[in-house]
């Protein structure tokens, strides 16, 4: 792999990628591979480390969505992740099935509907009886529909983020890890940055997507977005009868909505007998470098109480408890766009926590803003004036 240790260098790059979590590495790949530009890929930390969002092996991935945008989104990603297991000789994605179990009387359960049936997605609805009856693991009562989606399914995580590097590689690209970025020069035919050691990455074009870091360097920059970085509990169940919650019984992916938030669970794999099951919100933190200073439970007693409801067959208390960060946008869709003044400078933030998925699509259309290039998809709803400007419909806030 074209890893270099961090440090300076004297060429110029034609675009630089600040941050090498999924969609930075999702960028960098797409760029090398599919535009033929000369990359560097640069991280603060090894490329493997876990301060971020985008570690760990389990991602969901899935058409059940209720806004139209997204679902055309995934119908590219989709090839696109298996062009990447392709390419690069691994397993990224396991399909599982999965749905959505929302209340009848919830708006997003016709949304959901709608979209999927308008958009030709294969689904079905299953009653509470279908539920239990399908799954002894889970117990509905009257009230409830689930939504199901056979293309659901489980991505390895850390496999796809070291798949787009290395493949990034292959095509020419540098990885710059142990690299923090601590300065910006914008122009418009050369952005200089300069490195925690002093030594300076010169390009013609820059993508940042620095996760939880982003607000700050982006503020640097003059661009302000109202992202919030979130401390999310991931928790991990222990089963009675674990055959029951197990991919290789069928066990689905499946995401409770509670009209508030959502609760996700993933069929048993990371470790034996402990389903992970997790509360999609967490505690606001001043910083991601804070992370750990306080041992906060938002979300879990919620997800215990769900579990004592629903999971017949789980220990009401989690047996192990590991965090996450999430980066959230008021309404929930991340930020993709470029710099109002450089042009050369385009960015991708607040994924609020569902943007693993989108990643291969992501990197596609950060390079198609990076490089002006026109995009087919629906770019709207991810424009950072969309907090301030007259014509953003607070009623299209995403229900993720
Ligand atoms: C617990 C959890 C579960 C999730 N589940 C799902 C799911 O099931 N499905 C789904 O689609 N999504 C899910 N997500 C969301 C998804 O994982 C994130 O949206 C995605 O990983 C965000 O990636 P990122 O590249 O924007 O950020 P990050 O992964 O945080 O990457 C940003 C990178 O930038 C680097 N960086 C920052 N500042 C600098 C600097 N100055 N110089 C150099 N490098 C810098 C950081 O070191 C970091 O590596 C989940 C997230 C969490 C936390």
């Amino acid at each position: 792999m074209a890893e270099q240790q961090g440090g300076s260098s004297s060429s110029c790059y034609d675009v630089a990628v600040i941050g090498a979590g999924i969609e930075g590495s999702a960028t960098a790949w797409y760029l090398s591979k599919h535009c033929g530009q000369n990359v560097a890929l640069l991280d603060q930390f090894s490329l493997n480390h876990t301060r971020g969002s985008s570690h760990g092996p389990t991602r969901i991935t899935r058409y059940l969505y209720p806004q139209k945008f997204y679902v055309d989104m995934m119908l590219t990603a989709y090839p696109m992740w298996d062009e990447l297991a392709q390419d690069s000789s691994r397993t990224l994605v396991r399909k599982t099935g999965g749905m959505s179990i929302i209340r009848n009387n919830d708006p997003e359960l016709l949304q959901m509907k709608d979209t999927l049936h308008q958009l030709n997605i294969k689904h079905s609805l299953l009653t509470p009886d279908d539920i239990n009856h399908r799954y002894p693991g889970l117990r509905y009562g009257p009230g409830w529909t689930g939504v199901f989606d056979p293309e659901t399914g489980v991505l390895a995580a850390d496999e796809c983020r070291s798949a787009f590097q290395s493949e990034c590689t292959k095509h020419g690209g540098a990885l710059l890890p142990n690299s923090r970025v601590r300065g910006i020069r914008p122009g418009h035919d050369a952005v200089t940055l300069t490195l925690d050691d002093g030594g300076t990455v010169q390009c013609r074009r820059l993508v940042i997507t620095a996760g939880p870091w982003s607000k700050n360097i982006l503020a640097e920059l003059g661009v302000q977005l109202p992202l919030t970085v979130e401390r999310i509990n991931v928790c991990y169940w222990s089963a009675r009868k674990p055959g029951l919650y197990s991919r290789s019984s069928g066990f689905p992916v499946f995401i409770h909505h509670t009209g508030k938030t959502h609760y996700y669970g993933l069929p048993i794999d990371e470790y034996p007998g402990l389903l992970k099951l997790c509360p999609h919100h967490g505690k606001p933190i001043s910083s991601p470098d804070h992370r750990d200073t306080s041992r906060d439970l938002t979300g879990v007693d919620g997800v215990s109480e769900f579990v004592k409801e629903h999971c017949p067959h789980l220990e009401a208390k989690p047996s192990i408890l590991e965090t996450c960060v999430y980066t959230v946008t008021p309404d929930k869709h991340p930020v993709l766009d470029r710099h109002p003044v450089w042009k050369n400078i385009a960015f991708g933030a607040g994924f609020s926590g569902h943007g693993f998925k989108l990643a291969p699509v992501v990197g596609q259309i950060l390079s198609q803003l990076v490089l002006n290039r026109p995009s087919k998809y629906e770019l709207a709803p991810f424009r950072a004036d969309r907090f301030t400007a007259r014509h953003y419909q607070p009623e299209q806030q995403a229900k993720l």
